[in-house]
């Protein structure tokens, strides 16, 4: 089974912590956590739609700068989001350089800022190229239950947890989809592209069996365009299936207040990203940083159920031992069900 949504982290384990996310059949991706992404090729990054900041430790928010200096110029908009104080802390950022130029860039950039308060309630300010990025305020916003964005094909919910201050944890969610029939593709003579999506779309929402799709793809002949009605597509087109859940969880503590609100958010998750930042032997220190331990974050994912596990953010100081911490994690989220350790 293809999915929607191909998930990998940016780095090695002990690198910053950032989650790509790439949309098949669609020249497009979103991101989760904005470290060092000096590792993805400016393709990539022009790919971008949505950013989603965990919070502003510099491990996780320094690549804005490398993200901007990427996309201004080639990219018409793009927006991040954050917690608590993100969209001044974005503003800060921006006005640290001198834009005298960039207003008569042909392509303007606009950064869509989002910014989600502990009390649910969200504030937006736009920055746009053209005015040298000065901040534009835009209608605040109420979250409805813990979404914080939606598209027809898949929606992102997010929910704090303590890392001694308020950080985000983020829920991926693709909607139920179809699965695609490759032979009968085949035996119409035409190849995926970013049309399968407006299919989709269209069998999701019953459009009429006339409804026009064009059809572009690509091969080794070039590129190819036709136009086909529903009706004639829909065979390619089989049954729907559950969409795949990921959580993205970095930077917590491990408490008992932390552990409810990621069940809420991520129970049953099929892919989680854990941080795993220290070996259980030093889970005082652990506890000092604000940080899980391996073993804590494979209590967190029995707890959770969650289907596959990748754990990151390991702690330098373990350079060379990462199989260590892997087994650790994976050692206590198979273990029977244990007390948690550690959980205050
Ligand atoms: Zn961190
Ligand atoms: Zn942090």
């Amino acid at each position: 089974m293809r999915h929607l949504l191909e998930s990998r982290l940016v780095n090695d384990p002990f690198g910053d912590p950032a989650l790509y996310v790439d949309f098949r059949d669609e020249r497009r991706a979103l991101l989760f956590d904005l470290g060092d992404v000096t590792a993805l090729p400016p393709r990539k990054l022009i790919r971008l739609s949505h950013v989603f900041v965990t919070h502003t430790h510099m491990d996780h928010f320094a690549g804005f700068d490398h993200l901007l200096r990427v996309v201004l110029g080639r990219k018409t908009g793009i927006a991040l989001f954050g917690g608590p104080d993100f969209i001044a802390q974005l503003e800060h950022k921006l006005r640290a350089y001198t834009w005298n130029v960039v207003h008569r860039y042909e392509v303007e950039l606009v950064i869509d800022a989002r910014e989600v308060g502990v009390d649910g309630r969200g504030q937006r300010a736009r920055f746009s190229s053209r005015t040298g990025f000065a901040r534009e305020s835009c209608a605040p916003f109420d979250l409805v239950d813990d979404v914080l964005h939606e598209e027809t094909l898949f929606r992102v919910r997010g929910c704090f947890v303590d890392h001694e201050l308020p950080c985000l944890a983020y829920a991926l969610e693709e909607k139920a989809q179809f699965k695609v029939a490759r032979d009968r593709l085949a035996a119409l003579g035409i190849s995926t592209g970013p049309w399968l999506r407006e299919l989709k779309q269209a069998v999701l929402t019953g459009a009429p069996d006339t409804t026009p799709i064009q059809v572009r793809w690509r091969d080794r002949g070039g590129e190819h365009e036709a136009t086909r009605q529903v009706r004639e597509l829909r065979e390619v087109v089989l049954d729907l299936v559950p969409g795949r859940r990921i959580g993205y969880v970095t930077d917590l503590r491990f408490t008992e207040a932390n552990l409810d609100a990621l069940s809420r958010l991520l129970d049953g998750v099929d892919q989680l990203f854990i941080e795993s930042v220290f070996l259980d032997q030093d889970s005082e220190h652990a506890s000092r940083k604000n940080h899980l331990t391996a073993r804590q974050a494979g209590e967190i994912a029995r707890r959770l159920a969650a289907r596959t596990v990748v754990p990151f953010h390991f702690s330098p100081r373990y350079e060379g031992r990462e199989a260590a911490l892997v087994a650790e994690l994976h050692a206590a989220r198979t273990e029977s069900a244990a007390p948690p350790r550690g959980a205050v």
